[in-house]
């Protein structure tokens, strides 16, 4: 299925490589990095990176190398009939991945598998090497995130078997907020509650954790400081982080509590959905569906629930649309802020909040009361700064990269080879 990448297996060295996954309902995201990196930078030794869209339906394979090179941009057949082997479909797109990196470069080989999973539920406060009975404990989280655990876990074992000699690993994306007080951990629900798992989890903490590095390493006067940080894409939460530790999160139980998001409401009044359910007759895979693909931007705007789309559209519900993501980011801001006793930095990323200098300059011109201010040519132009010299606050636009931090914590924990 790759044309045009040649192989030289006769004269390429074996060298041990670190493969990262992340596993979803129809995609499949991946990188690849060299095991022995010899940088100390979050994301060194990268090889490539790509995703196989549409599993299950009509997949398609992509990767780049990282300097922007197309190595595969293809549809790929993973039918029973024609395709690689396997049972399922992940299993068929994993191993039509192992078939790509082996052709790709032959002198490589995955000695470890990094898994983006996104339960660890309330222990696991850091990467866990997986065997079986750790998998069989990860499985006991899909109550927790039935939308995503599942196929996070099917990742997990289509990858134990096509890299069967590899180490894998997970990386949670609870495992960030473990360690956040216990005031923004709980709800004011009976105490038994917090006991059973009923807790604030908060999620995209490998965006976080990889947020906190950066900063460590670029700003460390930032990172000891009162940082939030606006991960704002499809998904979208923010985080305090006070000296590296997460400090509360918009993200609650689940992924849709907190900010409004592509087609996820946010914060919403449990009442309403009792009066749903009393009144409207609403059953809990409507309540579902309502709450988690037809409600926040989409819902809103009643025409998409990219923001892109949004700012072309321009006026009328679009434009209200937006403005409600706005109010909802600055009473988020505002309260993370004062839970804290002040901000130091503001970080944006995520798909909207690196690409969206309009939102920005809003956001900017909403908390000007605290003595922040942002510089509308560094905005636009999307420096790492965005803030003016004044600003009694740095605004940063830092791109995430959770494949990164994955690869990070794999070789931490397993070693360079
Ligand atoms: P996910 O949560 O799926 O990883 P992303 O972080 O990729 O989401 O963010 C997707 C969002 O980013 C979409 O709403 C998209 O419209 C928005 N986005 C991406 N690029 C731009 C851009 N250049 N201008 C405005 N919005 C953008």
């Amino acid at each position: 299925m790759v044309s045009g990448v040649e192989s030289c297996r006769m004269e390429t060295p074996l060298m041990d490589a670190i493969l990262v996954l992340n596993a979803g309902s129809s995609s499949i995201k991946f990188a690849l990095f060299d095991r022995a990196d010899g940088s100390d930078a979050i994301g060194g030794g990268e090889r490539l990176r790509g995703q196989i869209d549409g599993i299950g339906d009509a997949p398609h394979f992509q990767a780049r190398t990282p300097e922007g090179a197309v190595v595969a941009d293809e549809a790929v057949a993973l039918d029973e009939a024609g395709g690689a082997g396997g049972e399922n479909p992940h299993e068929r797109a994993i191993a039509t991945l192992l078939d790509f990196i082996e052709r790709f470069d032959p002198g490589l080989v995955v000695s470890a598998v990094g898994h983006r999973v996104v339960h660890g539920g309330p222990d696991f406060a850091r990467p866990l090497r997986l065997d079986d009975a750790a998998i069989r404990t990860l499985e006991g989280f899909v109550p927790l995130a039935p939308l995503h655990q599942p196929h996070n876990l099917a990742g997990v074992r289509a990858a134990t078997r096509a890299f069967s000699a590899a180490e894998q690993v997970a990386c949670f994306d609870t495992a960030f907020h473990r360690r956040q007080p216990w005031v923004a951990d709980t709800f004011a629900l009976p105490r038994h509650y917090y006991d059973d798992g009923v807790r604030r989890y908060g999620f995209h903490g490998l965006s976080y954790d990889y947020i906190t590095r950066y900063l460590k390493r670029a700003h460390p006067d930032l990172a000891e400081g009162r940082v939030v940080v606006a991960h704002l894409g499809n998904g979208a939460s923010l985080c305090a982080i006070r000296d590296g530790r997460a400090m509360g999160s918009t993200m609650g139980f689940t992924a849709v509590d907190g900010m409004p998001m592509g087609t996820r409401t946010g914060q919403l009044d449990p009442g309403v959905i009792l009066y749903l359910m009393a009144e409207k007759g609403l059953g809990q895979a409507e309540i579902e569906r309502l709450i988690y693909k037809e409600s926040g931007l989409l819902g809103l705007s009643g025409i998409s629930g990219d923001w892109r789309r949004l700012e072309e559209a321009g006026s009328g519900p679009a434009a209200e649309a937006m403005a409600y993501f706005t109010h909802r980011a600055l009473r988020e801001i505002g309260g993370l802020a004062a839970t804290m006793g002040g901000i130091d930095a503001l970080v944006f990323t995520a798909g909207i909040g690196e690409n969206a200098p309009g939102l920005r300059r809003d956001i900017g011109q909403g908390l000007g009361w605290l003595g922040l201010e942002i510089d509308p040519e560094k905005n636009a132009a999307v420096a790492e700064i965005v803030s003016t010299a004044a600003s009694s606050v740095a605004v940063l636009v830092v791109p995430t990269d959770e494949e990164a931090v994955i690869a990070h914590h794999t070789r931490e924990l397993l070693g360079a080879g």
